[in-house]
């Protein structure tokens, strides 16, 4: 039964007013209260007030020339999944706020974790937690003490070997960005976290060392959404031989933060011993966070609308303007490649003069930068399917002849 008395609490009127608000262009941003209101302003007259500051002051990810972050333009059915999510606000941990979602949860892991070749897990809000929920599983079933990565590898994996107490160790990479596996020492007794798409090079490390350790995490929050490829999962071949898998499903899944995969392969062992239960609950909390929202249904509601064709259609295209736009810096005499990107990451620098200096030249979201051998470089991310590559070739062409 519904109760109508207080209407901040109903979909009406409000909604198609903040619809509205987000087709609009232009917006003029009036100062925000310096302090914590006493009185209310209402809600329509807050949409008008925070429109123009939430709405016309952030960078707008499906802009044909916005190619710098791992950050995609999101699906609008994801938006609406995120809203209803919002208006109901259902707790994962409690089976009885939420029977849909804990179905719809079980439903994206049955589907999507075969393509890693795992059999369970579950979702988070980020890779950085699942590669410290990863690394605590391997810290208690199979009792690591230290963790191998290369120096390429993602800041969350030093930093939750330090949460866990484990050991870090740091292994140089190869001129292809990649963990040199020369470099590698007795790793029977470690886990070896390998990465599938480095932050900044995009690289793949060499994944036939999956296996090879006692406990092997492979941090795919990047390129994992290509095992869903047929064209491009050759690249990631070797990620079955994984203990534990990470992807960021807010990177190239196309979904709203916060929204994650943490895969095991023998999920029922790994969750053994990253569960809590008792008191409260009727059944055991799984991982690291304890409230948590249904961030599968927006990821569900993207893989029935699109189907996986869609998805990969998707993907491919982001990957396919990566190529072209490679294959144009590299005809480019005023510009240096640092390789041929492998998952949509390319990374260059001009010749001619500061890469700062050209970055501060080019539009705004087009590149970003990253430091790789003491130079700094500019770096491409092909997460947004809506952009206009040709326009960006011209753009950096015009710039640099
Ligand atoms: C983005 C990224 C992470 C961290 O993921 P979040 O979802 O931002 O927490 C970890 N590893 C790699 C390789 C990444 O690219």
């Amino acid at each position: 039964m519904r109760s109508n008395k207080d209407q901040s609490f109903s979909a009406d009127p409000g909604l198609e007013h903040a619809i509205n608000l987000l087709r609009q262009v232009s917006f003029e941003p009036q100062n925000l209260p310096k302090k914590c209101p006493n009185s209310g302003l209402g809600e329509l007259e807050t949409l008008d007030l925070l429109a123009p500051h939430v709405l016309g002051r952030a960078a707008h990810l499906d802009r044909s020339d916005a190619l710098a972050h791992m950050d995609p333009p999101t699906p609008w059915i994801t938006w609406v999944a995120a809203l209803w999510n919002a208006s109901l606000n259902q707790n994962l941990l409690h089976s009885a706020t939420a029977p849909f979602a804990i179905e719809a949860e079980k439903l994206v892991i049955d589907w999507l974790t075969p393509f890693f070749g795992m059999n369970g897990g579950h979702l988070c809000s980020g890779s950085t937690l699942a590669n410290l929920t990863s690394l605590w599983a391997a810290r208690d079933s199979a009792g690591i003490k230290r963790v191998v990565a290369s120096q390429a590898s993602h800041l969350s994996i030093k930093k939750s070997a330090r949460i866990l107490g484990l050991t870090y160790e740091e292994i140089p990479t190869n001129s292809k960005g990649q963990i040199d596996a020369e470099q590698l020492n007795n790793i029977s007794d470690a886990c070896l976290v390998l990465t599938a798409g480095t932050t900044a090079t995009g690289s793949i490390d060499s994944l036939k060392l999956a296996g090879q350790a006692k406990w092997t995490h492979v941090d795919a929050a990047w390129a994992g959404p290509l095992c869903l490829s047929p064209s491009h999962t050759h690249l990631l071949e070797g990620i079955e031989k994984a203990d534990s898998v990470a992807v960021s499903a807010h990177k190239w899944f196309f979904q709203p933060k916060d929204s994650a995969l943490v895969m095991f392969r023998d999920p029922k062992k790994a969750n053994s011993e990253i569960s809590f239960g008792g008191g409260y609950l009727t059944s055991p909390n799984i991982g690291i966070q304890g409230s948590r929202g249904a961030s599968a249904i927006p990821l569900l509601a993207t893989l029935i609308a699109w189907g996986r064709d869609g998805l990969v259609e998707r993907i491919d295209r982001t990957m396919s303007m990566a190529a072209k736009l490679a294959e144009n810096l590299h005809n480019n005499k005023g510009i240096t490649l640092w390789a041929l990107p492998t998952t949509g990451v390319t990374v260059f620098r001009p010749l001619s003069c500061m890469t700062e200096e050209l970055h501060k030249r080019l539009p705004e979201g087009m590149f970003s930068t990253c430091l790789l051998d003491d130079k700094t470089w500019l770096r491409s991310v092909a997460a947004n399917p809506l952009a206009d590559i040709d326009e960006i070739i011209s753009t950096i062409n015009d710039e640099i002849n």
